[in-house]
C-alpha cells in the first residue's frame, strides 16, 4: 500500500504456462541407438562434445572443399587418425554457398536456406540435398535418437541448415527423435527467434568435454583443416532441444538456454551486370534441360 492505494506493478500478470520448460533428467536418456549427424569435420566437437563419447555413431556429411584442396586432404588425414572409431564420413563435396546472402532477411526452404545467387554452388546445394537424404537414410537406420544441427545453422551456415532439413525429412520414414544444438550467433539470431515460438522446448543440458574437444581440435589444426577460431574456448555446458511442433500456438516464458557466439557478418559482394547475366543464362539452360 502506498498512500492508501494498492501498488500495481506492470506487468500485472504475465502470461506464463503452468509448465514453461521441460528439462529432461539425464538419467532417462539412452544413447545406445543414438547418432550425431554434422555437416563438416570439426562440427562434431564444436557443438556436440558433451555427447561425442556417448553416442553409438558419428556421421559427418561433407569432406571435399573444391576451393581449398588443402582442407580436403587435411580432413582425410584427420579422419584416418581420429581417436574415436565410430565416425563415418559420407564424403560429399561442399557446395560453397556459405554467406550467400544477408542473414537478416534469410528464408528457410525445403532444401535448407533460400539461395539468392542461383549459380554453380546453388546447383550443388540442391543436388547435395537429394544425395544427403539417400545416404543418411541407410546411415541412420535403427537409430532412436538423432542429434544434429539446429534449424538456424548454429552461427548461420547454409549447410548446417541443409543437414538439419535432411534429418527432418527422414524422420517421417525412420521414426527417430531429433535433438538439435542450442548454439546461435548474432548472425543467425533473427532466424532463430522466428522459428522457436511454436517449437517444443523439452531439453537437457550436459557439461562439454573440453579435454576431448582439444585433442581432436589439435588433430585438425596439425593437418591444416581447422575452420574455426584459433583461440576458441568451448562453453562449459551445452543443451539439446527435442525438435517438434507443440500444440500451443505460442509459448511464453522459459524456452531453453542458448549458447550465443559473436561472429563477423560479412557484407555480400555486389554482382556485376556480367555476373548477373551469366547466372540468368545458366538458370535458363538448367530450366530448359530439366
Ligand atoms: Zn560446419
Amino acid at each position: 500500500m502506498v498512500n492508501g492505494h494498492d501498488v500495481v506493478c506492470w506487468p500485472v500478470r504475465a502470461k506464463v504456462h503452468s509448465h514453461t520448460s521441460m528439462k529432461i533428467p539425464q538419467f532417462k536418456l539412452n544413447f545406445d541407438h543414438a547418432a550425431i549427424v554434422v555437416a563438416h569435420p570439426d562440427d562434431e566437437i564444436l557443438w556436440f562434445s558433451s555427447i561425442l563419447k556417448k553416442v553409438s555413431k558419428i556421421v559427418v556429411c561433407f569432406l571435399n572443399v573444391k576451393s581449398n584442396p588443402q582442407w580436403s586432404e587435411g580432413r582425410r588425414r584427420s579422419l584416418s587418425e581420429y581417436p574415436l572409431k565410430n565416425i563415418q564420413n559420407l564424403g560429399f563435396d561442399e557446395s560453397g554457398v556459405f554467406n550467400d546472402r544477408n542473414w537478416y532477411d534469410v528464408e528457410p526452404v525445403q532444401c535448407g536456406i533460400k539461395i539468392k545467387n542461383e549459380d554453380d554452388a546453388y546447383t550443388i546445394y540442391l543436388k547435395n540435398f537429394e544425395m544427403l537424404q539417400k545416404s543418411l537414410c541407410s546411415a541412420l537406420e535403427g537409430c532412436q535418437d538423432v542429434f544434429t544441427h539446429n534449424p538456424w545453422g548454429e552461427y548461420g551456415h547454409e549447410e548446417h541448415v541443409q543437414v538439419f532439413k535432411a534429418v527432418e525429412v527422414l524422420q517421417v520414414k525412420l521414426g527417430y527423435n531429433i535433438w538439435h544444438s542450442n548454439y546461435c550467433s548474432n548472425k543467425s539470431i533473427k532466424l532463430m527467434t522466428s522459428l522457436i515460438a511454436d517449437q517444443n522446448s523439452s531439453y537437457f543440458t550436459l557439461k562439454t568435454d573440453a579435454e576431448t574437444e582439444k585433442i581432436i581440435e589439435d588433430i585438425y589444426k596439425k593437418n591444416g583443416c581447422w575452420t574455426w577460431y584459433d583461440d576458441w574456448e568451448c562453453f562449459s555446458e551445452e543443451s539439446f532441444i527435442k525438435y517438434g511442433h507443440v500444440d500451443q500456438p505460442y509459448r511464453y516464458g522459459h524456452n531453453f538456454p542458448i549458447n550465443i557466439i559473436n561472429v563477423d557478418i560479412p557484407k555480400r559482394n555486389k554482382k556485376t551486370i556480367r555476373d548477373r547475366l551469366v547466372i540468368k543464362i545458366k538458370k535458363y539452360v538448367r530450366n530448359k534441360s530439366s
